[in-house]
């Protein structure tokens, strides 16, 4: 029985891989991403006290997708549900693969058995789950599936067998590495705000398995953790949390374009800095805003990995991103002579604002 599930399954995993080798070289810009907010409708996902996972994820998940418009005018959103309805688990992934979507993420909350006994923000990826936790977590999520009409897309998947997730192992993303990636970099940003950091996870997912692009599922926290389901529900929590959200996906987009060499910019030898850093690093400072304009806004074309952070109520502008002040010192000379005649070097120390020497000081740990 299970080895004739096996060759189903390896039929199944000829069907979606193969193509996926076509596919493996995708396009060089990071163009279209789909927003996926988990459950909606008659499935509302976990429970918190006075709110539902469904409306979580939805009011997080529309925040990203305004930041990344607003000001990342050259990728397209696509939202898998941007009101209260239920989309089935294999029509999220399809929306994602008809239009070849570049990057995949999909916005949950977590919940356990025992109310308040743990919280903090996880992100996974599709793969082998290590742990029971981790299988819990995928087991909780795929049973949307039952509240589904039509479930011949799933091939008899039962998300409650433990033997179904053995055999998920089997089809691991030919995108493995790049949502390893993109995870890391959610979970950095989720951390550097202050956020709990439970990491990066691996487990079966349907939505995820069905996905032929880089994916990730984000878990924020969890909603039956008092603490953590006020902060979920409040304006400051959602956006901060769509913020680390945004910045974690422009992040992963700026290092993909500038391997592939076509950022827009032109070309330098050396890898650009901002790759290589952490969340520690210099930077430039060249000009500040009390209205907010795309970091990409012609205004200032010509300097180098512009970026936006807010900072006392205004919106300031950097350029780069250095783990020497030198090298940023070499940048500001670059940005004033585009006219930026004010800019100046500063320090961001695991992720927040801080003196340069601080920064200095961090990064010889
Ligand atoms: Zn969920």
């Amino acid at each position: 029985m299970l080895e004739r599930k096996i060759s189903r399954f390896g039929v199944l995993i000829l069907i979606f891989v193969l193509p996926l080798c076509v596919l493996a070289q995708k396009g060089e810009k990071i163009q279209t991403v789909v927003i996926d907010a988990g459950h909606g409708g008659k499935d509302t996902g976990a429970l918190g006290k006075v709110t539902t996972e469904k409306a979580l994820n939805l009011a997080v998940a529309l925040k990203f997708g305004a930041y990344i418009e607003e000001n990342l005018p050259d990728v397209k959103v696509i939202y898998t549900r941007k009101t209260d309805k239920f989309v089935e688990l294999s029509e999220r992934a399809d929306i994602a693969n008809r239009n070849n979507a570049d990057v995949f993420i999909s916005i949950h909350c977590n919940s356990t058995e025992t109310p308040n006994s743990a919280y903090g923000a996880e992100t996974f990826v599709m793969g082998e789950s290590k742990n029971e936790k981790n299988l819990a977590v995928a087991k909780k999520e795929n049973a949307s599936i039952l509240l589904e009409d039509n479930t011949d897309a799933y091939d008899n998947f039962d998300p409650n067998s433990t033997e179904a997730y053995i055999l998920f192992s089997l089809s691991q993303s030919l995108y493995q590495s790049q949502s390893l990636n993109l995870a890391d970099k959610v979970q950095k940003q989720f951390s550097s705000k202050g956020r709990h950091d439970r990491g990066v996870q691996q487990a079966g997912f349907l939505v995820l398995w069905k996905t032929s692009m880089p994916s990730i599922l984000v878990e924020l926290g969890f909603i039956n953790h008092a603490k953590e389901e006020q902060f979920l529900n409040s304006e400051k929590g959602q956006t901060q949390m769509a913020l680390s959200l945004y910045r974690a996906f422009a992040d992963y987009k700026r290092e993909f374009e500038s391997e592939n060499h076509t950022s827009g910019q032109p070309e330098v030898s050396e890898k650009p800095a901002s790759s290589e850093v952490g969340d520690t690093y210099f930077t430039v400072q060249f000009a500040s805003r009390d209205k907010k304009v795309a970091s990409t806004d012609k205004a200032f074309s010509g300097v180098k990995e512009v970026d936006v952070y807010e900072y006392n109520g205004a919106f300031r502008y950097i350029s780069g991103r250095f783990a020497t002040k030198a090298e940023a010192t070499k940048r500001q000379a670059e940005v004033r002579k585009l006219g930026y005649t004010d800019a100046f070097v500063i320090a961001f120390i695991n992720g927040e604002r801080g003196t340069i020497k601080q920064a200095e000081e961090a990064l010889k740990k």
